[in-house]
Order: C-alpha cells, then sequence, then structure tokens
C-alpha cells in the first residue's frame, strides 16, 4: 500500500540512510514495539550521520502516513530495486521481516517540516543572526535553539562558548512534560555532549524522571564526555566507520561531478565517515597538500628554500588564516602517516593514493626515524601557534630544522 503512494525517491527513507544499517534496524524496531527508550545517545565521529538519524526517526515518530505493521504484506518491498538506489546497508534487501518496520513517508506535513531541521549548520546560523539583532538586555538572556516543528526540539551548543548552557536544558524542562502538540512524540535532540556542569547536573533530573510520551537524543563522538550517570540512564548507539570502497560507491551516484580518482581520494580521507565525503573540500585539500608537500620536500633536501619560504609567507597572523594553518597542519599529519604506511610495507593504507609514486619515492628518501622525528616537530608548531609564535617562522623552523637532522 504505502509503496504505491509515494514516488520512487521517496518510497523507503531509512533506505536513504548509508550504512550501519544493523544499528538503524534495531533502532527501527525498537520503534515498532513501542519500547522505544526515553533517552538515546547517537555516538560516532562527525559526519557519520548521527543528526540525519535522529531526524529520521523523530519523522518515523510523528509521521503521519507512518506505515504501521498491518501495512506490511499488502506491498511488496524489493528494496534497491525499487529505489533504484544501490543498496548497500542491507536495510531493506532481501529481509521480508524489514516491511514490517516503520518508516515515514517524507511529505506529510510533520515529515516536512521536519526535515526544514536538516541544514543544522543553516538553521543555527539563522538563530544566531536573529539573537544578534535583539537589545543587548534580551540578547544575553536568548539561547539558541532550532525548532522548525512544535514537537522537536534541536539544541545546539550555544555560541560563543559552543556548550549547552543550564538555560537551553531549563528550556526543555519546561516543555517536555507537556503532551506533544501536533506529533505521537515530542522530540529534543541535543548536538553535543559539550554540556556546561549545570547544564548537565539539569538534564540528568529530567533523565530520572522522563515523560513517555517524549525522546531525547544526546548525538555526540565520544560518549565518555557525558557524565557516567547520564550513560547508565540512556541507550548507547554506536554508527561506526563504513569502508572507504562503500564510500567510493556511493559517490558515483551522489558525486557524479567528481571523477574516480577524486572520488577515491574523497572515500579515503572521509575516515568512514559519509556526511564528511559529501561535503568535503577536495580543492581546499588539494591545496593546503601542495603547500605541505612543497614544506616535507624541503625537508628531505629535495625541495629549494625559495620555493619554502614563498609558501611559508602565505601563513599571516590573526584569525582568518588559523583555519588556514590547521589545514595544513592535519595534511601534513596524513601525509606523514601515508609514509610510514609506505615504510612498513601497508602501501594499501595509503589515503593520498592520487600521488602514490610522489610519496613513494619520499618514503624513500626519508627513514622511520624522520618521520617520527617530523611527527615530534609538527607537534612544536602546534604549541607554538598556541603560544601566539608567528606562523610562517614557525613553519620555516619545522622544515630548516628536520632537514638539519
Ligand atoms: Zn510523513
Amino acid at each position: 500500500m504505502f509503496l504505491c503512494l509515494c514516488g520512487a525517491m521517496e518510497l523507503m527513507p531509512f533506505s536513504d540512510f548509508i550504512g550501519n544499517g544493523e544499528t538503524v534496524r534495531r533502532l527501527r524496531e525498537m520503534l515498532a514495539s513501542d519500547h522505544f527508550p526515553p533517552a538515546v545517545i547517537l555516538a560516532g565521529a562527525e559526519g557519520a550521520g548521527k543528526y540525519t538519524l535522529a531526524l529520521m526517526l523523530a519523522r518515523a515518530m510523528n509521521c503521519l502516513e507512518r506505515p504501521t505493521q498491518q501495512a506490511a504484506g499488502r506491498g511488496t518491498p524489493s528494496g534497491g530495486a525499487t529505489t533504484g538506489k544501490t543498496m548497500t546497508d542491507g536495510v531493506m534487501s532481501g529481509e521480508p521481516a524489514s516491511s514490517q518496520l516503520p518508516d515515514f513517508c517524507g511529505r506529510c506535513s510533520n515529515c516536512t517540516r521536519i526535515a526544514l531541521a536538516q541544514d543544522l549548520e543553516l538553521r543555527v546560523a539563522e538563530a544566531v543572526e536573529a539573537r544578534e539583532n535583539l537589545r543587548d538586555t534580551d540578547k544575553k538572556e536568548t539561547r539558541i535553539f532550532v525548532q522548525t516543528h512544535p514537537d522537536v526540539l534541536v539544541i545546539p551548543p550555544d555560541p560563543p562558548q559552543l556548550m549547552i548552557k543550564v538555560d537551553q536544558v531549563r528550556h526543555v524542562i519546561q516543555r517536555i512534560y507537556y503532551r506533544p502538540a501536533e506529533g505521537r512524540e515530542s522530540v529534543y535532540i541535543f548536538t553535543s555532549s559539550a554540556f556546561m556542569k549545570e547544564a548537565a547536573n539539569s538534564l540528568l533530573k529530567v533523565l530520572e524522571e522522563p515523560p513517555k510520551f517524549a525522546t531525547i537524543f544526546l548525538l555526540t563522538e565520544n560518549p565518555g564526555e557525558l557524565l557516567p550517570t547520564i550513560r547508565s540512564r540512556s541507550m548507547i548507539f554506536t554508527l561506526g566507520a563504513l569502508p572507504s570502497a562503500e564510500i567510493e560507491g556511493q559517490l558515483v551516484q551522489l558525486r557524479p561531478e567528481r571523477n574516480a580518482r577524486q572520488r577515491a581520494l574523497v572515500a579515503r580521507l572521509s575516515e568512514g565517515a559519509m556526511g564528511r565525503a559529501l561535503s568535503f573540500d577536495l580543492e581546499g585539500y588539494v591545496a593546503s597538500r601542495s603547500h605541505a608537500l612543497v614544506m616535507l620536500k624541503a625537508a628531505l633536501g629535495a625541495g629549494d628554500h625559495s620555493e619554502l619560504f614563498k609558501t611559508t609567507e602565505s601563513y599571516r597572523p590573526g584569525a582568518e588564516g588559523r583555519e588556514k594553518i590547521e589545514s595544513l597542519l592535519r595534511t601534513l599529519y596524513l601525509l606523514l602517516e601515508d609514509l610510514m604506511c609506505l615504510q612498513s610495507g601497508a602501501g594499501q593504507l595509503v589515503r593520498n593514493t592520487d600521488i602514490l609514486g610522489e610519496l613513494q619515492k619520499m618514503a624513500q628518501a626519508a627513514d622511520f626515524a624522520w618521520v617520527q622525528r617530523a611527527s615530534e616537530g609538527l607537534g612544536e608548531v602546534e604549541r607554538g601557534l598556541r603560544r601566539n609564535l608567528l606562523r610562517s617562522l614557525s613553519l620555516d623552523a619545522f622544515a630548516t630544522a628536520l632537514e638539519r637532522a
């Protein structure tokens, strides 16, 4: 029945979630059994899909046309074939039981309004801008929330400290004991586990006596950041890293503008996180990497110094240059890791596959001790940044010290 109503791409929205099929299935099973836990910790790396999944579950909880167990058997679920997408997560394909799992239609008024919260960065920026336009006295007392549906409240870390603050949790407490206005279940999504101490303690009080009609999602890259007492009152689900081959395969359809070489590179650099692969700034990365290569080659005694100084000179002081040098350092670490892989005969783990030949030459010129010294040198540059040393000079010092050694 459900299958006949909708357009091809909107048939089974949970199947749009890439990877971690087993975790998604368990969550949907709990939804089907009406034993969904009041507090769920969704753990996973940045870009693993925690927020996407929480919003999908919020829609499944509140969809007005949600397919129920009774609907099972009347439709003919055929997984990937009906959606026209490559099914790699195994959620729907070839599992008869999966047709009984709750899903969401993606087009009813609850689904569409909840989906408006999907672009979290944009929604938060809007809320921050709205706060900026308030009178000074109101500004101080206004906390950042994202709400596109009356029953789904998203609580992001509040700038500029980027922590969840006690006033945000108080706001949740004020609302959470009221029944949902338009949906079946009210949903609260904390998008970070960086809680101020008082905020965490307040949240704990809610978790001690949660209302039956509310669900709290706590998203975190590291559950260890949450109070043990919060963890023990929640159920933890982890979104694991996807194999890079799987990400590469998904990118064929989702990023067709990239060529095969670029897709292979992005897949390896996104460390198993589909969200990172989709939003990966490849051009920015390649720019950083060309600088990193100039530095490493100079440090290996192979490059010329005028090029080194020209490159490092572009790393200027000030807030603007911070991101640039941070991305350079990340890239340098990645290249050193690749060199280490090559030296230890684990070439299949190299991430910068598109410059393999170049890396192999460098790996021959450097020995293991050199790579280790380079890593230590980068640590030194990082410490220098915190002490506000001149960035260009720190980078020159890094390369020349390695060269002498
Ligand atoms: Zn719906």
